[in-house]
């Protein structure tokens, strides 16, 4: 079997191919730092930390993009509400969001890109698409000029959400202040207005549109044509159409190869969402559910269902935590009192073929539903034999490092990393940084150096070789 995902972009499933054997670039649209993030955004955060994890697990090197959006209309009007500076706003909420992904077991991005740091690459892909003719500079009042995108230029405009130029005028907007030719076109650039952030730029000062960063950020980290870019699926239409069309007009390359959208989250049968008030913070609602609980219900329906949010649902997961837990702490009770002889043969042969279904489901464009449902019937499977008196050690073998790896995918049993086999891990990164010097692959290498760093881990060249050690808090 081979990883089969579901692309918006054919809408059909197809086998996984990455542009670069072994490796996957991964780009995840994040959140706009202006609030905390609630249970909703979660949602994308958790599942396509699911399919990383994956990736990784199957040998693939990933490189992880996801951004901050720092900088936009909601970041400027709460800064002004606080007063504060939009950067102040930012690095507080980017600090929250850190406390909340990781306490949702969310393993942090290899890079994690801000706007307002990237306004040298987003200029420039704004003046390639300028100089290959798909948008057009108009001057404002105070003498700056706001620039946009011109969708009728651009042919391909719609692939992605499958609606035709035609169709999508009709229900276009027209926002207060905007002075463009078409409706459909979006602002690239903003001309800056009294009181907000601004940047130098040839068509003078102002701050990028939103979808123009993530094109630009995409294309730094990951190259002009990346295997897999993500998000909730109400950003299909008008983000990601409008990222591909920027990024394919600028480069004239292929921006994507498989898009992913996750379905919303419900509540009250109405997506959950900021603007209609229905929404819980994730930091709520990890104050009134297990952070564990949270992930499995995520987890137990497929990425691209809805699902609604209800104290029942939650409930019902904290109550399959509660028997992952107990499975893995009997296990560790039964290994120190009751091993014995036996044989474990039959155990192994039931395991493998679950262990095959766990990989299908996966496999199955990252079905986690299912996926899910196999670690339960390993669980059953497990607790039946706990009930021996003495069980071979080949048992607990198998059994603890089934869990193990399972947990090391889906994050939902809580089993704690030995220090051991974290400092093994540390140490075969090391080498592996080590050996990329050598080949000159100075971007692989100082990838590496990130990602450490982002786990805690400060890295230091001697003349004795890399010494490594956890950064204080
Ligand atoms: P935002 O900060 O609004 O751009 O959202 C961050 C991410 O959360 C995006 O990928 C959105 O598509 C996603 N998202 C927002 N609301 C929901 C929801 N109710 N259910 C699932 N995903 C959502
Ligand atoms: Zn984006």
């Amino acid at each position: 079997m081979s990883l089969v995902l579901y692309n918006d972009l054919t809408r059909t499933k197809e086998k996984f191919v990455p542009v670069r054997e072994g490796c996957v670039s991964f780009y995840s649209c994040g959140p706009t730092v202006y609030d905390y993030f609630h249970i909703g955004n979660a949602r994308p955060f958790i599942v396509f930390d699911v399919l990383r994890r994956y990736l990784e697990h199957i040998g693939y090197k990933v490189t992880f993009v996801q951004n901050f959006t720092d900088i936009d209309d909601k970041m400027i009007n709460r800064a002004n509400a606080e007063g504060i500076t939009v950067a102040q706003l930012a690095e507080r909420f980017i600090a929250e969001y850190y406390q909340d992904a990781d306490a949702l077991g969310i393993r942090r991005a290899t890079v994690a890109p801000r706007a307002t740091e990237h306004m040298a690459e987003i200029l420039d892909v704004i003046g390639k698409i300028v100089e290959k003719g798909h948008a057009y500079e108009v001057k404002t009042s105070s003498g700056d000029s706001d620039v946009y995108f011109d969708v009728r230029s651009y042919a391909p405009y719609g692939k992605l959400s499958k609606q035709s130029i035609d169709e999508l005028e009709a229900g276009a907007r027209v926002e207060v202040g905007e002075v463009k030719r078409d409706p459909l076109d979006f602002a690239l650039w903003k001309a800056e207005k009294p009181g907000e952030p601004s940047w130098e730029s040839p068509w003078g000062k102002g701050r990028p549109g939103w979808h123009i960063e993530c094109s630009a950020m995409s294309s730094k980290y990951l190259g002009e044509t990346i295997d897999i870019h993500s998000g909730g699926v109400d950003l299909t239409f008008p983000h990601h159409e409008n990222e591909v069309a920027q990024a394919e007009s600028a480069t004239g390359k292929p921006f994507v190869n498989y898009w992913l959208h996750n379905g919303f989250l419900l509540i009250d049968k109405e997506k959950m969402s900021k603007s209609l008030g229905n929404f819980m913070t994730a930091r709520a609602a990890r104050e009134k559910y297990p952070p564990l609980a949270i992930r499995l219900f995520m987890l137990s329906a497929h990425y691209r269902s809805p699902i609604n949010f209800a104290p029942e649902g939650l409930e019902q997961a904290a109550g399959g935590v509660t028997r992952l837990r107990n499975c893995w702490s009997d296990l560790l009770y039964a290994r120190e009192n009751r091993v014995g002889d036996g044989d474990a043969a039959s155990f192994v042969k039931e395991l493998k073929a679950l262990d095959a279904r766990f990989y299908e489901a996966m496999d199955d464009d990252f079905n986690t539903a299912a996926a899910v449902g196999v670690l339960f019937e390993i669980v059953k499977l497990v607790n039946t034999w706990l009930k021996k008196d003495r069980l071979p050690v080949a048992f607990f073998d198998a059994a603890e490092s089934q869990l193990r790896k399972l947990d090391d995918i889906l994050g939902v049993v809580g089993i704690e990393k030995s220090e051991d086999s974290e400092a093994a891990e540390i140490e075969g990164l090391i080498e592996e940084r080590n050996a990329a010097r050598k080949s000159r692959d100075f971007a692989r290498s100082d990838d590496i150096r990130d990602e450490l760093l982002a786990r805690g881990i400060v890295l230091e060249d001697t003349p004795q070789g890399t010494k490594w050690k956890r950064k204080l808090a």
